[in-house]
């Protein structure tokens, strides 16, 4: 078993009135075969926190920790971060132009494992990856996420992490913009991952939705910075009868 743990984490933005406090001390332990979802209304740090773990150089860690397995996250570039085992399915995810699927996905394999990967098993892989995410073969040759739509970016996300098998995946709004069938193929890539290898799922989202599709055992309501409350499925339940104003207010109080 691995242990990605955040504790009292506090990152700033650097804005055009000075530095802003996003991460207000936020605590979470995720270990793999481990589902977590993180929910909170818009603007209450979750894609800031997503993106700290990735090591975007545009979030500042004030104060606090990210380690895995004792291993300190922050010291680590992004790709070390990769080489460890963290996977950041991004909100946006980027296009690269002149680099063809086929071409980023053996590369970013190889880069993963420090060795090429065996031709004949990889190219097994591969196509069994894209039927599975029933994409057409015909993205092998295109370039990544160039022109895609917004399912086919997604799905192309999810199947990196069925090829690249990471320990911990960070899937920040996977279900914003999928339609009900997409949902469906991505949601069975991320189940599928996880239980082939034991994978620990951070699954970020602002709405219920996705959860019908992939079960947490955790759920934690993220408000103005920080963990607002903890608790297991039903919190889920709860959020989506009663909405995130009871969080809100309280987070106000307290502030
Ligand atoms: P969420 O993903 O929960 O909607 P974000 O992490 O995207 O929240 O944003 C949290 C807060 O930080 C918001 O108030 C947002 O405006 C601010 N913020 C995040 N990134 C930036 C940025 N690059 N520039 C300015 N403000 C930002
Ligand atoms: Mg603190
Ligand atoms: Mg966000």
């Amino acid at each position: 078993m691995a242990t990605l743990q955040i504790t009292d984490l506090h990152v700033q933005i650097e804005t055009d009135n000075g530095p802003k406090e996003i991460l207000k001390g936020l605590n979470l332990t995720l270990n793999t075969g481990e589902t977590h979802a993180i929910m909170g209304p818009n603007g209450s740090g979750k894609s800031t926190l997503a993106s700290t773990i990735a090591g975007h150089p545009r979030y500042e860690v004030t104060s606090g920790s990210i380690t895995l397995d004792g291993e300190d996250v922050l010291e680590m570039g992004v790709d070390e971060r990769a080489q460890a085992g963290l996977f950041l399915a991004m909100q946006y995810p980027v296009e690269i132009p002149g680099v063809t699927m086929t071409n980023f996905l053996r590369t970013a394999k190889t880069a993963l494992d420090g060795e090429a990967p065996s031709l004949r098993t990889w190219t097994k892989d591969v196509k069994g990856a894209f039927e599975a995410l029933q994409m057409d073969p015909a993205f092998m040759n295109r370039n990544v996420n160039e022109g895609f739509s917004g399912g086919e970016k997604k799905r192309a996300e999810i199947m990196q992490l069925e090829l690249f098998k990471p320990k911990f995946a960070i899937l920040d709004e996977t279900d914003s913009g999928l339609d009900v069938d997409a949902l469906r193929i991505v949601s069975e890539g991320v189940n599928r991952a996880a239980e082939a290898n034991e994978m620990g799922t951070l699954l970020i989202t602002h709405y219920t939705r996705i959860l019908n599709y992939i079960k947490p055992q955790h759920v934690h309501v993220m408000v103005a910075g920080r963990i607002a409350e903890s608790g297991g499925p039903e919190l889920a339940a709860q959020l989506e009868a009663e909405g995130y104003a009871r969080f809100e207010q309280a987070a106000e109080v307290s502030a």
